[in-house]
C-alpha cells in the first residue's frame, strides 16, 4: 500500500560552509572550477542524506547545485546577456539589477539533468526536482527583445519543457516549477501564466507541481506581507483556474500564514503540499504544531491528496534548524498518519 501523507520539502535547504556562506541567501561559491562541480555533488549527497536520516519521503537536491532559484537556470540559456543590466522592479517589490533580454532564448544543453541522474543514482526514494516557471523567470529579467512579457514567458515554457522532459527520462519522478509571480500578477496568470505553465509540461508522464509562495523570509517579502492584511486571500484570484489546469500538485504554505485554509477548498481534487513548517522563523516547530496545520488542512484536502511540505526553500536557515525543522515535519506527518489509520 502506497504511504499516505509522503513527506516532502519545496525546495532549498541550508549549503555547507565550504560551499558557500551560510545563512544568506544567493551567497557566492567558495569554489571554483573543477573544485566547484565536486563540491556540489557532495553537498547534494549531504542534502540527500540529511532528508533520508529525517524520514524525508520525496526526496530533493536541496538545490544545492545553484546559487539562484531563477537565475542559475537562466545563466545556462543563449539570448541572455548578464553583462548587460538593467535595474527592475521584482514581483512589484523591490529593485533589483537584473540581466538583459538581448536576442532569441534557446537552450543549447541540459542544465540539471546531470545533476538529476547524480541524485537519482543515490536513492530509491521518489525524486522531485524544481525549476522556475516562466512567468516568474521573465519577472526577473530586462526583455530587449521581445519587449512583450507574454511572448518571453512562451519562448521560455518552451526551453523548460525540454529541460523537464529530459529530467523526466533522468528518473525524476514529481518536477515542480516555482512561480512565486503567481501571488502578484493576478489578471496574467488567468490570461497566459498558466498556459504558458501547462506548455511547460506538455507530453510529461511524471507527475508536476507548482509552487506558489509568499518568498523567503527576506525583509522585502517581511514588509510586502505587512500590507496584506489580517487574510491573504491573493490564492482566491488564480485557484479557479489551476483546478481546472493539468498540473497535479499544488504546493502553498499554511504554517503562521495568513492564507485562509478554506480557500484550499477551490483546488480540491488536487494534490496539495501542505506548508507545515515555517521558513521565516528559527523556532523549530514541534511535531504536534505541524500535526495541528495538517489536521485543518484535512478540512479541505483528501487525506489520499496531502502531501506535508515545508512553506518554501530552507536555504537561509542555520544547518541545525533546518534539520530540526525536517525531523519535526515528518514526526508531526506521523502523528496524523496515526490518527487516520485508527
Ligand atoms: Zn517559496
Amino acid at each position: 500500500m502506497k504511504k499516505i501523507l509522503p513527506t516532502s520539502t519545496a525546495g532549498s535547504l541550508p549549503k555547507p560552509s565550504w560551499l558557500a556562506q551560510p545563512e544568506t541567501l544567493w551567497s557566492e561559491w567558495k569554489l571554483q572550477g573543477e573544485e566547484l562541480a565536486e563540491g556540489k555533488r557532495d553537498a547534494l549527497s549531504l542534502a540527500l542524506h540529511e532528508q533520508q536520516l529525517a524520514g524525508i519521503d520525496i526526496v530533493s537536491d536541496g538545490e544545492q547545485s545553484r546559487q539562484h532559484f531563477v537565475t542559475t537556470f537562466i545563466e545556462h540559456l543563449d539570448g541572455v546577456d548578464f553583462e548587460k543590466r538593467e535595474t527592475v522592479r521584482i514581483r512589484n517589490r523591490y529593485d533589483a539589477s537584473v540581466p538583459t533580454v538581448s536576442s532569441a532564448v534557446s537552450r543549447q544543453k541540459p542544465v540539471f539533468v546531470e545533476d538529476a541522474r547524480y541524485l537519482r543514482a543515490q536513492t530509491d526514494r521518489p525524486i522531485k526536482w524544481a525549476l522556475p516557471g516562466p512567468m516568474t523567470m521573465i519577472d526577473t529579467l530586462y526583455d530587449a527583445h521581445y519587449k512583450s512579457r507574454e511572448k518571453l514567458a512562451w519562448e521560455f515554457a518552451g526551453i523548460l519543457n525540454q529541460e523537464a522532459r529530459e529530467l523526466e527520462a533522468a528518473g525524476v519522478d514529481i518536477i515542480q516549477f516555482d512561480e512565486p509571480a503567481f501571488n502578484v500578477f493576478f489578471d496574467e496568470v488567468n490570461d497566459w501564466g498558466i498556459a504558458t505553465l501547462e506548455r511547460a509540461i506538455e507530453g510529461l508522464k511524471c507527475e508536476t507541481a507548482v509552487h506558489i509562495c509568499y518568498g523567503y523570509g527576506i525583509k522585502a517579502n517581511t514588509d510586502w506581507k505587512k500590507t496584506l492584511g489580517s487574510e491573504w486571500r491573493q490564492y482566491e484570484e488564480i485557484f479557479p483556474r489551476l483546478q481546472a489546469s493539468s498540473i497535479d500538485t499544488i504546493s502553498l504554505e499554511c504554517q503562521n500564514s495568513r492564507v485562509p485554509m478554506e480557500l484550499l477548498e477551490l483546488v480540491r481534487g488536487k494534490k496539495v503540499m501542505v506548508g507545515a513548517i515555517d521558513v521565516a522563523s528559527h523556532d523549530i516547530e514541534t511535531p504536534e504544531q505541524v500535526a495541528d496545520t495538517l489536521r485543518k488542512a484535512l478540512k479541505y484536502v483528501d487525506a489520499d491528496k496531502l502531501c506535508p511540505c515545508t512553506n518554501c526553500g530552507m536555504a537561509p536557515l542555520p544547518r541545525h534548524v533546518a534539520r530540526g525543522k525536517l525531523h519535526a515535519l515528518t514526526a508531526g506527518a506521523e502523528i496524523v498518519r496515526r490518527e487516520l489509520a485508527g
